[in-house]
């Protein structure tokens, strides 16, 4: 049974590592989350761009191209998922990263060393939980 705090949650994925992007897609799936997943920002804008609503998106910041601030700057430009929790995946000891995540606004970030699924999970809920009150 999947907890009742997270079914029915829609969480948009998006990771150019289709290896934690599988890994992660299964996590939250199985916690009953309602999964979809991008494996580059363009993708994960399309997503958005031709309505899907995410009520959470954890996105990767290194990614080729636009990177994954660019796109939660596009997405929050064009109104796309106003109410969306955005957590962003950054690489351990990337200040710079974490700086612009601060000054974008972002509701949390997650240092790409914890990359045990369950670990991201709890740390994704906790997140989440600390924007309602
Ligand atoms: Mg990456």
């Amino acid at each position: 049974m999947a907890d009742q705090s997270s079914s029915h949650k829609k969480i948009m994925l998006v990771d150019d590592d289709k290896f934690l992007l599988d890994m992660y897609a299964i996590k939250f799936s199985k916690a009953g989350y309602e999964v979809k997943t991008a494996d580059s920002t363009d993708g994960g804008l399309k997503l958005v761009r031709d309505g899907y609503i995410p009520d959470v998106m954890l996105v990767d910041i290194v990614m080729p191209g636009m990177d994954g601030l660019d796109l939660v700057n596009a997405i929050r430009k064009e109104r796309l998922a106003p109410s969306a929790v955005m957590i962003m995946l950054t690489n351990q000891g990337s200040s710079d990263d974490i700086s612009r995540a601060k000054k974008l606004g972002v509701d949390g970030y997650i240092v790409k060393a914890t990359t045990i699924p369950s670990e991201v999970l709890a740390e994704v809920e906790r997140i989440i939980n600390s924007k309602k009150t």
